[in-house]
């Protein structure tokens, strides 16, 4: 079954193309509209379906919380491989990838939590063409490092094997790292996306400017930055330090991607919601500087680049038919992400959330 919806405002990336015609076929977008049933959209802005560049995923519900506020693509950040496994692919359901269960220092607060803690430790570079075989054969999309966990961390030898080991088996490399220390770490093992950001001081204009020499992108998790701030205080911990690192790294030109930092867990400093905290994030990362065109950006187009997602990120003929209809302009105002009207992941229609308050 074809539809084609006509009379949209399409964002192409940059801006709103009006007028348009995008035919949803066979889970893909299509070109022809002959034949299809026709929904007269009205002149609503379309998006490409959203993606939050960090969540937690361990049930089904919270595929569903993604999907009904716009959230059509979700990268799992730390998970265990046989809850996730199961909800891969799964139609008309938000589609996830996962590091599976990340690399984590022995004695280090991460080895507390549940289900991930023990099963990712690491304690030295010899195991780690071990660990990253391992969590390619339970499915791993990419590898996380966690740097700079408060009580233990690892050593530079093990962050620099655990990196170069996911390079030799194709993967993306992801570090956490919310401290300048620990951004220092990642990127002398050449890690290709941090993410968090640093609470203790504001990143350096040269951090950041390496971090753009080098090609490397920024998934900040702003939400979890303050929650992290508000909720424990850490000695020298300053949201505004978070907010002010990521205008660093913007300016530097470093890719600036939307990730929550979604989570069910008992341990973290915030619930974090699943698909709300996506529209929250973009308003906090609009707070720390970035125009409404590449708030947009960070949550399609540039996930999709730098993970590797050829198939979403910009409404195209050929492309998965994952979109967001909304009734207001996100490019007057952010919030305006919030006034979904309707929603399609790879075609398949779901029930948008309401977050008009
Ligand atoms: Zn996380």
């Amino acid at each position: 079954m074809k539809t084609a919806l006509v009379n949209v405002l399409v964002f192409n990336g940059r801006q709103l193309v009006p007028d348009s015609t995008v035919v949803i076929d066979d889970g893909l977008l299509g070109v022809d509209p002959n034949g299809a049933r026709v929904i007269d959209a009205g002149g609503r802005v379309l998006l490409p379906g959203l993606i939050d560049a960090h969540v937690h995923i361990d049930g089904p519900d919270q595929l569903a919380a993604l999907a009904s506020h716009g959230v059509t693509t979700a990268l799992d950040m730390a998970s265990v491989a046989q809850i996730t496994a199961p909800l891969r692919g799964l139609p008309g359901r938000t589609d996830i990838r996962s590091a599976c269960v990340p690399a984590i220092a022995p004695g280090s607060l991460h080895s507390h939590f549940p289900g991930v803690g023990q099963a990712g430790l690491i304690s030295g570079p010899e195991e780690a063409q071990r660990f990253v075989a391992a969590r390619i054969a339970e499915g791993a999309d990419y590898i996380k490092i966690v740097i700079g966990s408060p009580f233990a961390d690892h050593d530079q030898a093990t962050i620099d094997a655990l990196v170069a080991a996911a390079h030799e088996q194709g993967k993306l490399a992801v570090a956490h790292a919310s401290s300048t220390g620990s951004v220092a770490k990642a990127q002398a093992a050449g890690a290709d996306i941090l993410t968090h950001v640093p609470t203790d001081q504001v990143l350096d204009p040269t951090a950041a400017a390496q971090m753009a020499a080098a090609g490397r992108v920024a998934v900040p998790t702003l939400t979890m930055m303050q929650a992290i701030v508000t909720n424990l205080a850490p000695p020298g911990a300053d949201y505004a330090n978070a907010s002010a690192s990521v205008a660093a790294l913007h300016a530097a030109g470093v890719p600036i991607l939307a990730g929550t930092d979604a989570n069910s867990s008992t341990v973290l400093p915030a619930n974090v919601p699943y698909g709300a905290g996506l529209h929250s994030e973009l308003e906090l990362l609009a707070a720390a500087g970035l125009a409404t065109a590449d708030l947009l950006r960070a949550a399609t187009v540039l996930p999709a680049i730098y993970f590797g997602l050829a198939d979403r990120g910009i409404i195209e003929p050929g492309k998965r038919a994952d979109l967001v209809l909304l009734d207001d302009d996100p490019l007057t105002d952010i919030r305006a992400t919030r006034s979904i009207r309707r929603i399609w992941i790879g075609g398949v229609e779901c029930e948008p959330a309401d977050m008009r308050k």
